[in-house]
């Protein structure tokens, strides 16, 4: 979850490594390190917190060198001090590394080190590969590398420098995610494409078992196990622009104002007007099997695992396929018995999901179809999928998901489209699935009219220490996400419940001092939950409403209202979500929270 840069070449590389790392802040926040390379001797600069005390750190400090490499970390053994921040060295300061991921045998290897007579530092599972290194050492940087990481149990980015190969960075990688930038007499490398973007678009993905060298004319890729291998080059398509926060004060809001944005680039060339259907060409290759599969299991973890839950609704009530939604992290505990026409679609905003990762290589194992629907182009589960389809959302660096989440909903509706067109759905059906698809994104324009309003209606709810949200249907998961969107950036307790199962125990919760955000959109669930937001305030809990533009009743019944335009049922969860991502924002703004870089999370989780 770490963000890592290198950089090889014939400019100053400290400015190079800070701004990669400020781009990179997202992915891991909690210290952060560099070592420059100059004429043989490793200089090493850490620091606890974010990346503005190593700043400081470096200011008025001379540290010239052309070579380098910096980390920003997500501890996982380990408290987030100096000592423990990376880059760690071995013993003789001749190997430094800098690591993303976990090294499960850490402490089987460093105990048998320190009988050995290596001295650690930091309590971190990474510093073993630095002393691996310095007791493997035979003279050539690469073999050295293979021996040891061949000892390591777990996963790992890697990116050594090492005092005996002055002009090399060295990159291994086992899980996590690691690319190589290519410039003009320079040479990058980062674990994610936004820490050198504005510096190259060309760009080669590793992949897992890869063995990188970089110098800053040159780069050579083989096998951890020794056979070389060739990698293409690719050009990444966004720019730099779309990486920044273009006058909004957090990314948060800026990706919540994407979002009319999001769905229009996510149907972009996917929608057959006259033939009222869908085209996925990403899909065309298992277009049979998905005809056929009257069986789909969706895997992913957190706010695409919502979405995936809104996914099964509309497929199902499209199509005749069963369709199941499993949290990635639990799907292997499952024993499954996949027939051979079940298909399997992982979704992961950064492609590079752990837990999802793990469920696409489970159920590559038992032999089904396994697809992808990932934002980041060229990440893991783009690669190790058969078949899948990129949202074209553009990065997103806010830790909380909001157009990632809008964009793999239209993809999910889209696909439901294409499958029910293949069944059962007729064409005029189909025609008036699109028209409802493309009003979408003028109908979020709408809502983010009201920004300024909600903010007031945010102020007013930012006092309470606890929250349930509660939706029906459609609006379930997204009651769970408004309650995930609220916890994860305000650190505010917040439940998400179906609201049929309030009287089955929350409803207990329930007094002044605990609000329910109830999403009430008219349609066919609407009678339903009122009854439940009656429950509520006859228990004299504290109401905000999501409800449909021109509902007087929920008025009188709710202590606030926010309004959506009208829209029908099955489309709503597209519209009832924002005004909840903008309660959550405006909340944790009114308490002052680090909305971009919140406690404890970090974008793109990539440990188990
Ligand atoms: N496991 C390593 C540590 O705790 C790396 C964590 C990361 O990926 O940032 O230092």
């Amino acid at each position: 979850m770490c963000g890592i840069v290198g950089y090889a070449g014939i400019r100053d590389v400290v400015p190079i490594l800070l701004e990669g790392l400020q781009r990179l802040e997202y992915r891991g926040y909690d210290s952060a390190g560099i070592a420059v390379q100059d004429h043989g001797a490793i200089h090493v600069v850490r620091s606890a917190g974010k990346i503005e005390r190593l700043q400081d750190k470096l200011a008025g400090v001379r540290l010239p060198g052309q070579i380098g490499i910096g980390h920003t970390r997500w501890a996982t053994h380990g408290k987030p001090t100096e000592l423990n921040a990376h880059p760690h060295s071995d013993c003789g300061g001749n190997f430094v590394v800098i690591h993303n991921g976990i090294i499960e045998n850490y402490s089987l290897i460093k105990r048998g080190l320190q009988e050995r007579g290596h001295r650690f530092k930091s309590e971190t599972d990474t510093e073993v590969i630095a002393h691996l290194l310095e007791e493997n050492w035979d003279g050539d940087l690469v073999s050295t590398v293979r021996s040891a990481v061949s000892l390591l149990a777990g996963t790992f980015g890697l990116a050594i420098l090492s005092a005996f190969a002055p002009e090399t960075i060295a990159l291994a990688r086992r899980g996590s995610p690691l690319l190589l930038g290519i410039g003009k007499n320079e040479m990058f490398a980062a674990s994610d494409v936004s820490a050198i973007r504005r510096h190259t678009n060309q760009v080669i993905y590793l992949e897992d078992e890869d063995l990188a060298i970089i110098t800053p004319s040159s780069y050579e890729i083989s096998s951890l196990q020794g056979t070389p291998v060739r990698r293409d080059q690719q050009t990444v398509e966004w720019e730099i622009a779309s990486a920044e926060k273009q006058g909004f004060s957090h990314f948060m809001l800026k990706e919540i104002f994407e979002q009319p944005e999001a769905v229009i680039n996510a149907m972009r060339g996917r929608v057959l007007d006259q033939d009222g259907t869908a085209r996925l060409g990403g899909l065309d290759t298992v277009r049979d099997q998905l005809r056929a599969t009257d069986h789909l299991i969706i895997v992913s973890c957190g706010t695409s695992y919502y979405a995936g839950l809104i996914g099964r609704y509309i497929i199902e009530s499209h199509t005749d396929i069963a369709v199941e939604v499993e949290l990635a992290s639990e799907f292997r505990y499952r024993n499954l018995n996949l027939k051979q026409g079940t298909v399997v679609l992982a979704i992961s905003q950064s492609g590079e999901t752990a837990d999802t990762l793990a469920a696409v290589r489970e159920a590559k194992r038992k032999g089904v179809a396994v697809l992808g629907l990932v934002n980041a182009v060229g990440s893991t589960i783009a690669r190790e999928t058969v078949a899948g389809i990129y949202n074209h959302a553009g990065p997103e660096i806010g830790v909380a998901s909001t157009k990632a989440f809008v964009s793999q909903l239209t993809i999910l509706y889209l696909l439901a489209l294409l499958l029910g067109r293949e069944r059962n759905l007729s064409i005029s059906e189909g025609k008036q699935f699109i028209a409802a698809l493309q009003s979408i994104p003028g109908k979020i324009s709408q809502i983010l009219a009201e920004s300024d309003a909600i903010r007031d209606i945010a102020e007013r709810y930012a006092v309470f220490e606890n929250f349930m949200f509660i939706g029906r249907k459609y609006n379930f998961p997204i009651a769970l996400e408004g309650a995930l969107k609220l916890k994860e950036i305000s650190y505010l307790h917040s439940e998400g419940y179906a609201a049929g199962e309030m009287k089955h125990g929350p409803i207990a919760l329930i007094h002044p001092q605990f609000p329910t955000v109830c999403i009430a959109p008219q349609g066919e669930s609407y009678d339903k939950i009122i009854s439940n937001l009656q429950e509520i305030k006859a228990r004299s809990g504290p109401v905000l409403a999501i409800a449909t533009h021109g509902d007087q009743e929920i008025a009188r019944l709710a202590d606030d209202v926010i309004y959506i335009p009208d829209i029908e049922e099955r489309y709503s969860p597209f519209l009832t979500v924002i005004p909840l991502q903008l309660l959550a924002y405006h909340i944790a703004n009114f308490n002052g929270r680090e909305i971009d870089e919140p406690r404890n999370l970090a974008k793109s989780v990539t440990v188990e």
